[in-house]
């Protein structure tokens, strides 16, 4: 009786083509799954886990900014350099990276968290298009952070944030313009004294 896979049946070349056509199929797809880890490398900051700046302005070319339905969040972090100073650069990282995950945790799917640059962070909000909304969104966002606590070494490390907001409308409708207002909104809030939002 036969058991089994004859494999001596199958003459010495064909078995060579076949292991080629293997080794070949395995470096394919080998090749994917690294492209696709470099690409999120690519996009992805490595310090809090969000989008990069230049991913953000790929990916906001997909959404509908034009349809008026969104709104961007600015946030920069209150006396970041004396948090560093104070604790130290591993300690301010460790601030950065729980606002990244406040951040990443308090939106949706259709959301988009950037880190824009050191220590501010853009958050598009899709389908957020009125003033309320928008504000009491930021408003939440903002007391999850004011409420948390980053531990580094013997010390709790308390943080805050100001925040402006920029509304998607049919005369402001493209990014640049967006991050602009948001930016002065956010500039205001500093102004009249920080870890407050403004629209
Ligand atoms: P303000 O309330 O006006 O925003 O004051 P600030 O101190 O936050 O602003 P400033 O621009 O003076 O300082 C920002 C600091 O952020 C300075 C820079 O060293 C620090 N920073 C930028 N990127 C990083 C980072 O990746 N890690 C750490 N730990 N610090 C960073
Ligand atoms: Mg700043
Ligand atoms: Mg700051």
């Amino acid at each position: 009786a036969v058991t089994g896979v004859q494999t001596c049946a199958l003459p010495i070349y064909t078995k060579q083509f076949l292991k080629l056509i293997c080794a070949q199929l395995l470096l394919i797809l080998d090749n994917r799954s690294l492209n696709e880890k470099l690409l999120l490398q690519a996009n992805t900051d490595l310090l809090t886990g969000c989008c990069n700046r230049r991913s953000f302005y790929d990916m906001i070319n997909t959404k509908c900014i034009h349809e008026n339905d969104c709104c961007i969040l600015m946030f920069d972090v209150d006396k970041f350099k004396a948090i560093n100073d104070k604790y130290g650069h591993d300690a301010g990282d460790m601030v950065l990276k729980t606002i990244g995950e406040i951040l990443i945790t308090s939106t949706r799917k259709d959301d988009i968290v950037c880190r824009y640059g050191g220590e501010e962070f853009v958050v598009y909000l899709h389908g957020l298009c009125s003033k309320i909304s928008s504000f009491i969104k930021a408003e939440q966002i903002r007391k999850l952070i004011e409420n948390s606590v980053v531990l580094a070494d013997e010390f709790e490390i308390k943080f805050t944030t100001s925040i402006g907001i920029a509304m998607a409308s049919k005369l402001v409708n493209n990014i640049q313009d967006l991050i602009k207002i948001a930016d002065n909104n956010l500039f205001n809030s500093k102004n009249a004294g920080r870890n407050r939002t403004t629209i």
